[in-house]
């Protein structure tokens, strides 16, 4: 198949009509399981799936199939209605997780914003309505999601921010401790702060945590939009550890394309939203729950968690020697197919020189490579990828 897509007239026409918000180089023009090729025609090995969000691989002849069956059927109705596709997915979210209820809607901040708002209107009855996040963390980018975020640039020139939000330092309990008022409604938190550099939270951390939440009945929220359906080697990052939030937020991975997001509550939050309390037009339509529930089908057909567990090892045991052979290589740090190469100086130049190999990846707050493979990606795939990382590593001559 060929393209008649051009680099220049595209690059062209982006920075004419686009807010200049992002800076792409490459023109992506079609995807194949763990490749996508370019513009040119070159081939690379997709170690970013879309930002953790092509899990079963490109065009997975069975999401295609859930794609093109369910458009030709029934798009999208509202939730004036009822569908026959959005009650099996919550169905199914629900019993892989919380064991709650369900609320659709189209991506990773909607789905933030959808806890922060079950948080608050929880809050609301008994008081309290500040919201504890993490310094360092990414929610997202709506008002009130990217003043969850810790992170000054990511709030920078947005002010006024909403109100209601305290930081704490990430994996340091004191600090959570000292945040917390009469007021607190909840804490928020990723089980690795992936676009924060790949930080995976500590265990110690994570169980005291979730046992100060229980001893100040304040709500534990996860935010699970990357780490979620199987990136982590687990179905979800809180999996790893022995605690249960009370409510989750999922999109990127759920889709595995199709954009979807979700709130999955507990059983003590599932009635906080009330007829009328919150709304999306276009969250839990069929097309792309349909969608949804294939991804979710092939994921555990294929048994993806564990395998994503066996290839993030098995990346982490190649990688091992280019680690200690590479001085600007401090450590790979991540858990099951989210994984960080930290270096000890800016990234970017390292990430270009592995595209130029023929391996995509996601140069991460600054000084990380982060690798997103999609969760089916094969053996020798994850050997080729070591293999070229390694030789970029060799090459590179940072000044
Ligand atoms: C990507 C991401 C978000 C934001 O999702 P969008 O779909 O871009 O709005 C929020 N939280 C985490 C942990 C993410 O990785």
């Amino acid at each position: 198949m060929t393209s008649a897509a051009n680099l220049e007239e595209i690059s062209s026409l982006h920075h004419t009509w686009h807010t200049p918000n992002y800076a792409p180089e490459l023109l992506l023009v079609r995807g194949e399981g763990s490749y996508v090729w370019d513009s040119t025609g070159k081939k690379y090995l997709d170690f970013v799936s879309g930002i953790a969000v092509t899990s079963l691989g490109h065009c997975h002849p069975a999401v295609v199939e859930a794609v093109t069956q369910q458009a030709a059927t029934l798009m999208h109705v509202s939730n004036l209605y009822y569908n026959d596709q959005a009650p099996y997915l919550a169905r199914q979210l629900s019993e892989m997780s919380l064991g709650g209820k369900v609320m659709f809607c189209n991506s990773g901040a909607e789905a933030n914003e959808g806890l922060i708002k079950l948080a608050r209107k929880w809050g609301a009855e008994h008081g309290r309505h500040e919201v504890i996040t993490m310094r360092n963390s990414f929610h997202g980018r709506t008002l009130a999601t990217l003043t969850a975020t810790g992170q000054e640039k990511i709030q920078k020139g947005f002010a006024p921010l909403p109100e209601g939000f305290r930081y704490a330092n990430y994996n340091d309990l004191d600090s959570v401790k000292a945040q917390t008022t009469e007021k607190t409604a909840a804490v928020m938190l990723e089980t690795v702060q992936a676009e924060g550099g790949v930080v995976p939270v500590d265990p110690e951390f994570m169980q005291g945590l979730s046992d100060w939440c229980h001893e100040q009945g304040l709500l534990l929220l996860v935010d699970e939009i990357q780490t979620g359906i199987g990136r982590t080697g687990m179905c979800f990052g809180y999996k790893h550890y022995d605690v249960v939030p009370d409510a989750i937020s999922l999109a990127k991975g759920l889709g595995g394309g199709f954009p979807i997001g979700a709130v999955v509550t507990g059983p003590a939050l599932q009635d906080v939203f009330t007829a009328g309390s919150h709304g999306t037009t276009f969250g839990g339509q069929p097309l792309a729950c349909a969608v949804a529930r294939t991804v979710l089908n092939v994921f555990q057909e294929e048994k993806l968690c564990l395998h994503a567990r066996k290839m993030g090892e098995r990346l982490a045991k190649g990688l091992a020697p280019v680690v200690d052979a590479t001085p600007e290589v401090t450590a790979l740090r991540g858990q099951g197919l989210l994984q960080g190469l930290v270096i000890d100086q800016p990234a970017k130049e390292l990430e270009k020189l592995l595209a130029e190999r023929g391996l995509l990846t996601v140069c991460t707050a600054g000084n990380v490579i982060r690798m997103l493979p999609p969760l089916n990606v094969t053996e020798a795939q994850i050997d080729d990828a070591v293999e070229l990382i390694a030789d970029a590593c060799a090459s590179w001559n940072p000044a």
